[in-house]
């Protein structure tokens, strides 16, 4: 495959993938606002492009690691965005955790033009970006999916097509809304062995060995919460992002999810505590600040 890739969004995501497709020997073209995360990518060998139009004029298979939806629909659909922009036949792979209906919406105008868009939003953090070991969760065409496959496969190590567009990030959603619940039950467990006697890093590694592991207790915890190093890559506001999205499609479909609101609210609490510049695992110090702080 001798594709151009264009990266739009070169943050502590975008940034890696960026940096592992140029590793993997893809000419990659980068684009942001922020001439600080472009002078990082170039450091990694992409191509910085001054206005969107370079970019376009190069790469027909276009990747956006975009904070939020908004973000990812002011880039497509804008005045001066990517469908007046691009060749008809080029793919848009969104990577950004973005709301399924503006997925849906930015698809359907996509087409229109004969443009492809894919959602396929991650998990991984930065690490997982640089090192091409990512899990990517695909909405969208399958023959667009299948075009696009090699560049998925050099950032990814695990990829699941769930269904049409927008069902990549409904699977993200449900997806970090476990997650966001796993960091705190994992912090309320530890806390109640501590006040019971217990070493928690010793209950830690018991419960990694027990039913009660998830990524929290096995990545999150061990990595950036008992080692106090809060440098994750991934911040608070991104994750109350992720949580409001969660709650927000819920109530669109009327479903009642108790443990999962309850979970929402204390995220959402935690902005009286925590800047969303924060490391997302310092909720971790809402349950238990002396012993996480
Ligand atoms: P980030 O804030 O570090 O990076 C986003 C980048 O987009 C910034 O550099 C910003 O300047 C740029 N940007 C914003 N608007 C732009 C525009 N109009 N044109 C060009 N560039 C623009 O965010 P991140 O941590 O890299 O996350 C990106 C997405 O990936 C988010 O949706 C996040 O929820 C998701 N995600 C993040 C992680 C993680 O660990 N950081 C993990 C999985 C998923």
């Amino acid at each position: 495959m001798t594709h151009t890739i264009g990266v739009i969004g070169l943050g502590n995501m975008g940034r890696n993938m960026a940096a592992t497709l140029v590793k993997k020997s893809f000419t990659v073209i980068g684009f942001d606002l922020s001439e600080t995360a472009c002078k990082q990518a170039v450091e990694q060998g992409v191509i910085p492009a001054s206005q969107l139009s370079i970019l376009t004029e190069q790469c027909d298979i276009i990747i956006l690691s975009l904070p939020k939806a908004e973000h990812v629909e002011a880039v497509c659909l804008g005045a001066n965005g990517l469908i007046h922009l691009v060749t008809a036949g080029t793919t848009i792979i969104d990577t950004t955790t973005s709301v399924p209906e503006t997925s849906r919406m930015v698809a359907a105008e996509c087409v229109k033009r004969d443009i492809a868009f894919l959602d396929a939003p991650v998990s991984g953090g930065p690490a997982g970006a640089a090192a091409g070991t990512m899990s990517m969760v695909i909405g969208g065409d399958m023959k667009a999916y299948r075009h696009v496959l090699p560049v998925l496969e050099a950032m990814s190590s695990t990829r699941v097509h769930v269904g049409d567009v927008g069902a990549g990030n409904i699977a993200k959603i449900a997806n970090n809304m476990l997650a966001a619940a796993h960091l705190i039950t994992t912090a309320e467990a530890l806390t109640l062995a501590e006040k019971a006697g217990v070493d928690p890093e010793k209950v830690l590694e018991a419960i990694n060995a027990g039913s009660g592991r998830s990524a929290a207790s096995q990545a999150m915890f061990p990595t950036w919460v008992m080692t106090k190093a809060y440098d994750s890559g991934f911040t608070m506001g991104l994750m109350r992002k992720d949580v409001g999205l969660a709650k927000t499609l819920a109530q669109s479909l009327n479903v009642e999810l108790p443990m999962a609101m309850k979970s929402a609210e204390l995220w959402e609490d935690s902005i009286h505590k925590l800047a969303d510049s924060d490391d997302f695992c310092c909720i971790a110090q809402c349950t238990n600040p002396l012993l996480f702080g």
